[in-house]
């Protein structure tokens, strides 16, 4: 089993792995959230359960936009990780004011302009080992 795990380029999100699970799970049903810290009421990303801040790790859940607009991006043709198909775009979206590291799916790599809007379209990765779905954040042109 830990062979699968070295191979595997996704993040363990069920809830017996992670304590952001319900990141991924608000995801899932395509909605981008993330953290509040409950010491000193600043949002974060990525998510964490501790406030560089304020050093809390109290949280609660806030839902952020599901529009952005690109700040950067990348276009990766070759040497792709393992469950990637290619081309794939990389890019840095902005969203109320967070810098949000995702892919932009559904996008013709020629046409991708910094300043574009864009709009969460979650992606649905490989299954993890127990069969249950995996989400990463994505975004599409708007
Ligand atoms: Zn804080």
């Amino acid at each position: 089993m830990s062979y699968f795990r070295a191979i595997d380029p996704f993040p363990l999100e069920s809830a017996e792995h992670n304590r952001l699970h319900e990141f991924y799970a608000r995801l899932g049903a395509g909605k981008l959230s993330t953290t509040r810290c409950g010491g000193c009421g600043r949002t974060a990303w990525p998510p964490r359960v501790f406030c560089p801040e304020c050093g809390s790790d109290a949280f609660t859940w806030a839902e952020l936009p599901g529009e952005g607009v690109v700040h950067g991006f990348t276009v990766q043709e070759t040497g792709l990780p393992a469950g990637f198909d290619g081309p794939r775009v990389f890019a840095i979206v902005k969203v109320d004011g967070h810098r949000v590291f995702t892919i932009l799916v559904t996008a013709d790599p020629s046409r991708v302009q910094i300043g574009q809007r864009v709009r969460l379209m979650p992606l649905r990765v490989t299954d993890d080992a127990k069969g249950q779905p995996r989400w990463l954040p994505a975004f599409t042109p708007a």
